[in-house]
């Protein structure tokens, strides 16, 4: 299981379309996936085609009230479930204060979570299968602070994603988001990695566009060999073009293969997804259509 906090703390850049999309694209392939929407503002979750409206479960569920996730998880399409978010969680940062561990608290409720279920008669247990999530890939799409719902994801994640929009001052506040994910390795996560920076609302014909690229790629490439958990960090290939139909689909509670599945917002996800699944595009070699491994 690889499970990714998409995270950046500025708002607008990406988070909720890269969340959502990806983990459609990576369901469309095959793969099972959870999206956990770390968000009060539940974007992520009515994208999904889930409204929160104070009544459902929800993550303020699991962290306020130790909730087990599977009494919370929806399914949202074929190989897609939903941990959804909740307004309320906006006062879990007040709520959660006094509490000891609270930057640990959905670690702990994933641990739990993928523990197998006991081997209960047929006839009884909770929901047929409800409790064997087995996920390949967790994908929660965070708000932009660094507070206690962000530091969640941080201690339950294996790698972080950041989304980023490259226009004047896209570098400015990255060395903050860095230096918090090195704090949370060293306090609560040790195995926390950078994985990349998804670059997000691309304009290619705008110099100002590659020449954020190319700085970025420099300015991680100083890190190289260093022991910071952006050490491997890499730019993306793939960049997530601007596209109406990705700003139309959260509307429609759809992912932009629900809605719009011929768009180029739909093959840039598609490449996205296949280079985090470690495929590149198909090779064409005589009639044969391979994928090579990179
Ligand atoms: P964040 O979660 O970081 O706040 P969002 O993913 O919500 O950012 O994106 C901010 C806005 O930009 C949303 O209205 C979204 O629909 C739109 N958007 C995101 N990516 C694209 C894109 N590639 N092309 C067009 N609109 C986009
Ligand atoms: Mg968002």
């Amino acid at each position: 299981m690889r499970t990714i906090a998409v995270i950046n703390q500025k708002g607008g850049v990406g988070k909720t379309t890269t969340t959502v999309n990806l983990a459609a694209a990576l369901a469309l392939a095959g793969k099972r996936v959870c999206v956990i929407d770390m968000d009060p503002q539940a974007h992520a979750s009515t994208h999904l085609g889930v409204e929160p409206d104070g009544t459902i479960p929800s993550l303020y569920d699991v962290l306020v009230s130790n909730k087990p996730l599977v009494e919370v998880r929806r399914a949202v399409g074929d190989n897609l479930s939903l941990i959804p978010s909740d307004i309320n969680l906006a006062a879990a940062e007040v709520e959660l204060a006094g509490i000891v561990g609270r930057e640990v608290i959905l670690r702990e409720a994933m641990a739990v979570d993928e523990r197998p279920a006991p081997m209960l008669p047929l006839s009884e247990g909770p929901g047929a299968g409800g409790s064997s999530p087995a996920f390949d890939y967790v994908l929660m799409d965070c708000g932009p602070s660094l507070g206690v719902l962000t530091l969640n994801a941080l201690a339950a994640a294996d790698e972080v994603f950041i989304p980023l929009q490259p226009h004047f001052l896209a570098l400015h506040g990255l060395s903050k988001l860095l230096e918090t994910t090195a704090l949370v390795a060293r306090r609560i996560n040790p195995k926390l990695t950078v994985t990349g920076v998804v670059v997000c609302l691309y304009d290619a014909a705008t110099k100002l566009a590659q020449e954020v690229v190319t700085d970025l790629s420099a300015f991680l490439a100083r890190s190289r060999g260093a022991n910071v958990p952006w050490a491997n960090a890499k730019v993306f290939e793939t960049k997530i073009r601007r596209n109406i139909k990705l700003a139309e689909c959260p509307s429609f509670g759809k992912s932009v293969f629900g809605y719009a599945p011929k768009s180029s917002g739909a093959a840039d996800y598609t490449a996205l997804a296949n280079e985090v699944l470690g495929v590149t595009a198909p090779v064409v070699v005589g009639p044969l259509k391979i994928s090579v491994p990179v």
